[in-house]
């Protein structure tokens, strides 16, 4: 058996003899409305649904996927579902993660500067072997793009992030997302965190 995990060892695995299973806590964070909920109810149920977030308390998701070499993936997705903005919790909500998914909207700098600030918090607070994600949501808005593709690109890229843009509604890049950032995870932790 090979159990793996991002993060803690894996108690038991559930999988067949030759399943690789990793289980991936993942936090999500980023400015309230840039596409959080949207982008989780899109990856778990393939659908865009913006009424159907949920409003106080965080939210808990998670979803599994099969990668090309047999190996599972279980994601449990944590949306703080605004329980950022109380900073005191924060440490709370993102220990223990391997991974952070960080969200900007590419129409609004100012959730771009937000996403900056999560980068540093982590950075300070976070695991120290925390592999964070870069997303660039509502890439369906050009015409009211106001933060380059390159601005995102250099940011992740000097702060050693994977990066990407998303439509939530339109369902671009968001298995990409995932999948591609599970790989670039494994290939950046430590082989005896895997
Ligand atoms: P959260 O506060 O970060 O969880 O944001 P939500 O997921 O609730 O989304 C906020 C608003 O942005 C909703 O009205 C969504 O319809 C809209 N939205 C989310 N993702 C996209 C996207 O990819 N494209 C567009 N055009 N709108 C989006």
């Amino acid at each position: 058996r090979d159990s793996r995990q991002l993060g803690r060892p894996l108690p038991e695995n559930p999988g067949g003899q030759d399943a690789k299973n990793l289980r991936v806590k993942l936090v999500l964070l980023g400015d309230s409305g840039v596409g959080k909920s949207c982008i989780v109810l899109r990856f778990v149920r393939g659908q865009f649904d913006p009424t159907s977030k949920v409003t106080v308390g965080a939210s808990f998701l998670s979803q599994t996927i099969a990668l090309q070499d047999s190996t599972t993936v279980k994601f449990e997705i944590w949306d703080t579902a605004g329980q950022e903005r109380y900073a005191a919790l924060a440490p709370l909500y993102y220990r223990g993660a391997a991974v952070a998914v960080i969200v900007y909207d590419i129409t609004s700098p100012e959730s771009f500067s937000k996403a900056q600030y999560w980068v540093k918090e982590l950075q300070k607070h976070g695991s120290p072997d925390i592999v964070m994600a870069l997303v660039g949501n509502k890439a369906d808005l050009h015409e009211k793009r106001e933060v380059a593709f390159q601005d995102g690109t250099e940011y992740a890229e000097k702060n050693g992030m994977f990066f990407i843009e998303t439509s939530a509604k339109t369902a671009d890049n968001i298995n990409e997302l995932f999948e591609d950032f599970v790989d670039y995870a494994t290939s950046k932790l430590p082989p005896d965190v895997l």
